[in-house]
């Protein structure tokens, strides 16, 4: 399933805060750790890496929600979705909540991370599997491999 043309759109559950993208995603995440598990209420979240140019609000005024910390978490102030994530010292990238898009199909995992915490049950479709965080000096070449996985998908 392809992700169709740039923008994407979408919202929270509620629709009051709605969201753009108009650049292609760097990687597809699934996390595993207790934190997500507990923010999604669920087994993992889901995430899309997408260049921070490439991503705005379109409508409403989203909310820092999760631990208040320095990696800023932002929620909808009125159904209190989880909705996208800008990681401490990272500012070049907005973490999106995946299934946020109107039309999130075309998702999957490309990596998956924290897989130390998983729930023993919980498996994703995930390339590429790590026990925490992929090494520093994976990145590069991680995102040269989803580039060309978005472009083969
Ligand atoms: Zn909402
Ligand atoms: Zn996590």
């Amino acid at each position: 399933m392809s992700a169709g043309e740039l923008p994407w759109h979408g919202g929270c559950r509620c629709g009051q805060v709605r969201i753009k993208v108009n650049a292609r995603p760097l990687v597809t995440m699934a996390c595993h750790c207790t934190g997500c598990q507990r923010m999604t209420s669920s087994a993992f979240s889901l995430s899309i890496a997408i260049p921070s140019e490439g991503f705005e609000v379109t409508s409403g005024e989203p909310v820092i929600g999760g631990l208040h910390g320095a990696t800023r978490h932002y929620f909808c102030p009125h159904c209190m979705s989880w909705m996208f994530t800008r990681p401490e010292g990272m500012d070049w990238f907005v973490n999106l909540r995946a299934t946020l898009l109107d039309d999130a199909r075309w998702y999957r995992p490309f990596i998956e991370t924290w897989t130390c915490e998983k729930l023993p049950w919980a498996s994703t479709s995930a390339i590429h599997s790590y026990n925490a965080l992929p090494p520093l000096e994976d990145f590069e070449q991680l995102l040269a491999d989803y580039a060309r996985f978005f472009e083969e998908n």
